[in-house]
């Protein structure tokens, strides 16, 4: 699928928790095959930001266009559809891990197949040869019947990335994916993840602690400080300077 319009759409967008603003103002256009990342320090708003970008929360004020629709315009149902198309992978990576790859995977499909479909594939895995050709994808093609938790955690990490490529979305949004693995892991996975949305055009939105990650994983850097862009910039752009104002106190 291609969009003309931006995938994502932000305009004057605030959001605020009780008395907290975790962002205020933030108008930002993101558009199909970009790789973006958000830096900043903790509470700058990097994941409510994400959140947005799913529909996950409604902004306060100012408007979020999700695939040129206007999240807070659309019914329950209309927003699922529309979530359909934004994949999600977490620094956790909300397997479940009792269960073998194969059902993990599936979950990939849940939000696209009828009920009685998803019911059975808890017993009976539904469309192998799909979860087959995601796992092939991230370099594990032999742990398909492998249960979960006897995978390490990098396996488990290219599981989760598998399971996006199954949900096969228009973009990726990866809240601080590399947060909790180490140094040479977190290439690994990063490198997986720019080349798996290089490859299938999908659009890539991640929060990073790491900024030299982010300078050689994505081709524009948005940072934010207390809940407001500082700059948004191609990543050839982005200065030495420009990062460490972002991390005064
Ligand atoms: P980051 O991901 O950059 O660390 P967050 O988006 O999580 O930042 O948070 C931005 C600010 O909003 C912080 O001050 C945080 O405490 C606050 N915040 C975020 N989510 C909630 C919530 N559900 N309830 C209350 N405050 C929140
Ligand atoms: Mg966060």
């Amino acid at each position: 699928m291609t969009f003309e319009s931006p995938i994502f759409e932000l305009r004057q967008v605030s959001r605020t928790f009780g008395q907290v603003s975790a962002l205020t103002d933030v108008s930002v256009m993101i558009h199909a095959q970009e790789r973006v990342a958000l830096l900043g320090p903790s509470g700058a708003g990097k994941s409510t930001l994400l959140n947005l970008l799913n529909g996950a929360i409604a902004p306060t004020a100012g408007e979020v266009r999700i695939l040129g629709h206007e999240v807070r315009r659309l019914s329950p149902r209309q927003l699922r559809q529309v979530q359909r198309h934004i994949g999600r992978v977490y620094q956790q990576h909300h397997l479940v891990t009792n269960l073998s790859v194969i059902h993990n995977l599936n979950a990939g499909n849940l939000g696209r197949w009828p009920l009685w479909k998803a019911a059975l594939s808890l017993v009976w895995p539904q469309e192998v040869a799909t979860a087959a050709k995601a796992l092939a994808q991230v370099g594990i093609p032999e742990k398909l019947y492998a249960r979960t938790d006897r995978l390490s955690g990098g396996q488990q990490q290219r599981v989760a990335l598998a399971r996006v490529l199954v949900q096969d979305p228009i973009a990726i949004l990866a809240d601080e994916p590399i947060a909790s693995v180490d140094p040479a892991r977190s290439q690994e996975l990063m490198n997986l993840l720019r080349d798996l949305c290089e490859r299938t055009g999908k659009t890539l939105v991640v929060s990073l602690h790491d900024v030299a990650v982010a300078r050689s994983h994505c081709d524009r850097i948005l940072g934010l400080r207390q809940g407001r862009i500082a700059f948004d910039l191609p990543t050839a752009q982005v200065t030495d300077a420009h990062i460490r104002d972002l991390y005064v106190l």
